[in-house]
Parts: structure tokens; sequence; C-alpha cells
């Protein structure tokens, strides 16, 4: 699916419908932290961590089915997501995102959080924003703080930090 971004600005109402479009197709970066929490619920690195190349570093990004392309912690049956209170937090974030800087949609504007000038926006393209019988009110604070998370962990991750961490599960 195409994000389709818009000001996020004011909380919006919000219910997962599970459509699965956003856990399938996605490039869902993963830091330490994701792989950490991820592995100590039960899940083997190797199954759900694969590798890109970009630049001179080495991310690491959630693994795909190859039959569809859907995440491999989605469920085809249900359509939810079967490690839920330990997702990646690129997914907790989602349908919401976050800018250093304005990406030049009308009616942008920052959002000043812990000294610090973010763009937020929503995805206009999920059907659980502004879903009839909300489940919630998402803030843009909250999605900040994912967000500003997400910046931290992503910096530190690389393969020693992968290397350490591996062993550290493996004690
Ligand atoms: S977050 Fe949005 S796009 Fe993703 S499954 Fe829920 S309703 Fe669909
Ligand atoms: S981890 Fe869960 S929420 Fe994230 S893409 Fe996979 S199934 Fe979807």
């Amino acid at each position: 699916m195409r994000f389709d971004p818009r000001p996020f600005t004011e909380p919006v109402p919000f219910r997962c419908l599970y459509c699965l479009d956003c856990c399938r197709g996605r490039h869902v970066y993963l830091t330490l932290g994701d792989i950490g929490r991820i592995a100590r619920a039960g899940h083997d690195p190797q199954e759900f961590v694969t590798f890109s190349v970009e630049g001179n570093k080495i991310r690491f990004v959630l693994a795909v089915r190859e039959w569809d392309l859907g995440c491999v912690f989605h469920d085809p049956e249900t359509g939810k997501c079967r490690i839920h209170g330990v997702n990646p937090v690129i997914c907790r974030i989602y349908p919401f995102m976050v800018s250093r800087k304005p990406l030049g949609v009308e009616g942008e504007k920052p959002l000043r959080y812990r000294g610090q000038s973010l763009w937020l926006y929503y995805d206009a393209s999920c059907p659980g924003i502004n879903a009839e019988n909300p489940e919630t009110l998402i803030t843009p604070e909250e999605i900040a703080e994912l967000g500003l998370e997400f910046e931290r962990e992503f910096e530190r991750t690389d393969m020693d930090g992968l290397a350490r961490l591996i062993d550290e599960l493996e004690r």
C-alpha cells in the first residue's frame, strides 16, 4: 500500500480493521530493541530477521512470506499480528509517521516535542483512521514519543550489536 500523508496535528480516532494492507509488501526496519523483545517472546531471530545493504550500512528488516509478501508474523486467517504485544516500533507507529522535515503537504506544521521540531502525518489510505466505533484516540505526542524511540534505537543498531544480542540471548 502507498502511504498517503496527511498532517497529524490533532488527536484522531482509530480502530484497526485488520484489512491486512499494512502487513503485506512493507519494508519494516528492525532495531536491536525490536529483535531482542521478539526473540525473548520465543521467536528465533533467524526466522524473522533479514538483511538489507544500504550504502555502507547493513539494516535489519522484518522477513516476509514468499507467497504473498506478507509479514511472517501476520496470521492470514484472522488478519491479526501474532506478536502484537511485542511488535516492532515501526508497526506501533503505523498508520502514522514522524519526520524531521516537512513533506510539503498542505496544512502541515511542526510539533515541538522534547525540545525538537517534528512533522507528523497519518496515512489517509488506512481505513482505521476516523473509523466508526473507534477503539482509541491517538495523540500526536504518543506518536512523537515512539518516533524518537525508533530514531534512538535505529542509530545504535548494527552488526556488532546484533552479534552481542545473540550472544546474550544464547546465554
Ligand atoms: S492499521 Fe490500517 S491498514 Fe493496517 S490493518 Fe489496521 S486498518 Fe488496515
Ligand atoms: S509484526 Fe505484526 S504489525 Fe508488524 S508487519 Fe508483522 S504482522 Fe504486521
